[in-house]
């Protein structure tokens, strides 16, 4: 299948359109090689990470520039995507070695209770365009480092930053069977079958709450593990105290990630009605200098979105909010092709009932409203079924505090645009997922705990 340049429309080159009996040969391959994967020692596996780590590092312009051309996103962003998914190598190569375990007394004094914690084995990881380098390694990087084998599924857009993925994690020292990589222009056909093999132990999807709702039918047919990283609705939320500085410099950060196709991006930005004009000028004024173009081109921060489709839907939301009685303050316009080019829009007064409020908008436009009371604002941040991350900006931190417990989300930023990090527990709440990537936890997601209760 082709691969193609979302700046230009052609193709880059072709890579495999594997069918489902090449899957379940990925699968077997994973499979076969899992007990010994598991009983390398956690060192070596530690080991091959680190290297991994260091590679992907050494070799950040050349995979930059395969993100840049077959996502879109400008290089700049595509070597933050670069650095960022090498840490989660690092981060995983360190807890690989750390993992405990428990030795307890049973209450009646008779027994003890070893509590081990052993490799879910083979899993399936299945992963979106929009972070195609990092989201292969937050789940690959736990996986190796728990002794499971793997079988990935990138999407369609974007097969070349996980092939060349693998290719560094097997001349890093990972053997032949443990990392398989399967490409296809048709997931269900592929994947069903695999979903449903009783010798997959663990599904890790990243992607839209609409297709992680159905893979989480079908692995309850074979009550299968599941972690689900899916979509999110981000409140923004600016109090009169914020350093309202900071706060455009958060919301542009927040917003402008990745050409605002990020499930983190700032979905409705809400601002106190006492500072709404300054706060939405400012930020006007930031988006309309910012550049567009081809990602590889110097200085360009608005690339193409990911295709004519998704510019498509950005129209139709922008639209949609205007006839609701969005003003507009920037942008606005699709731009003529070649390339699928939406440029940065400022949107004012956008209702809650606009489209855009209920739905990811996924492209560059900044949706705003005004609020009065922090009461008001925390309500509407979470009256929707997403539960993801919410941004807040105050000076105040105690209102800081209160509204960060208060929001319905598994992350918060607090005076602070960006929250990821390989570090921290990164998931959400209500439909934006189970489990957490990341963090401490991160690697809980790939292991069983095992209790060995022992006669004295
Ligand atoms: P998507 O359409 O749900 O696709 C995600 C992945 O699932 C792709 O690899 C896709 O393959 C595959 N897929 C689709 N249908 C499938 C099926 N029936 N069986 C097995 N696999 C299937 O999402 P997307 O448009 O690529 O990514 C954007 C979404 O991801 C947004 O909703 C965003 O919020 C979310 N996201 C969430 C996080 C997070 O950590 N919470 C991070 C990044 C993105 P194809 O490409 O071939 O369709």
């Amino acid at each position: 299948m082709a691969v193609h340049d979302p700046a230009t429309g052609q193709p880059l080159c072709r890579v495999a359109d594997v069918g489902p009996e090449q899957g379940l040969a990925a699968l077997s391959a994973a499979a076969d090689a899992q007990r010994d994967w598991a009983r390398t020692p956690a060192r070596e596996r530690s080991d091959i990470l680190l290297r991994a780590h260091r590679r992907l590092l050494a070799e950040v312009e050349r995979l930059a520039l395969i993100a840049t051309l077959e996502m879109g996103k400008p290089l700049a962003e595509a070597r933050g995507e670069i650095a960022y998914a090498a840490e989660f190598f690092r981060w995983f190569a360190e807890e690989a070695v750390r993992l405990d375990g428990g030795y307890l007394p049973a209450p009646a004094g008779n027994s003890r209770f070893l509590v081990a914690r052993q490799p879910v084995g083979p899993s399936l990881l299945i992963t979106p365009w929009n972070f195609p380098m990092a989201m292969g390694a937050r789940k690959i990087g736990p996986a190796l480092a728990a002794g499971c084998t793997c079988v990935v599924k990138p999407a369609e857009q974007t097969p070349l930053c996980t092939l060349a993925l693998a290719e560094i994690l097997h001349e890093s020292g990972v053997p032949a069977g443990v990392v398989n990589i399967v490409t296809t222009s048709d997931p269900g056909r592929l994947m069903t079958p695999l979903i449903l093999d009783p010798r997959s132990r663990k599904l890790s999807f990243t992607g839209s709450t609409e297709v992680g709702k159905k893979l989480l039918e079908q692995c309850a047919r074979t009550v299968m593990r599941t972690s689900m990283e899916l979509g999110g609705n981000a409140a923004f939320i600016v109090f009169d105290d914020a350093d309202l500085k900071a706060a455009i410099e958060g919301a542009l950060a927040a917003k402008m990630r990745n050409i605002g196709q990020a499930c983190t991006a700032a979905n409705r930005i809400f601002v106190q009605r006492g500072v709404f004009e300054e706060f939405a000028r400012g930020l006007a004024e930031r988006m309309a200098a910012l550049p567009m173009g081809r990602g590889t081109e110097a200085g360009v921060v608005v690339g193409p979105l990911i295709d004519a489709d998704a510019v498509a839907k950005v129209s139709d939301l922008v639209a949609d909010a205007r006839a609701a009685g969005a003003r507009v303050l920037t942008g606005g316009e699709a731009v003529d092709g070649p390339g699928n080019f939406y440029p940065a829009t400022v949107l004012a007064d956008v209702p809650d009932s606009a489209r855009m409020c209920r739905t990811e908008i996924f492209g560059p436009v900044a949706a705003l409203s005004t609020f009065d009371t922090e009461d008001e604002v925390v309500d509407r941040a979470n009256d929707t079924p997403y539960g993801l991350v919410a941004y807040v900006y105050t000076e105040n931190l105690r209102r800081g505090l209160r509204v960060c417990e208060a929001l319905e989300t598994g992350m918060v930023g607090l005076n602070q645009g960006v929250v990821s990090s390989p570090a921290a527990p990164f998931g959400g709440v209500k439909e934006s997922g189970l489990g957490r990537e990341g963090g401490l936890v991160g690697i809980d997601e790939f292991l069983e705990l095992k209790y060995i209760g022992v006669q004295l």
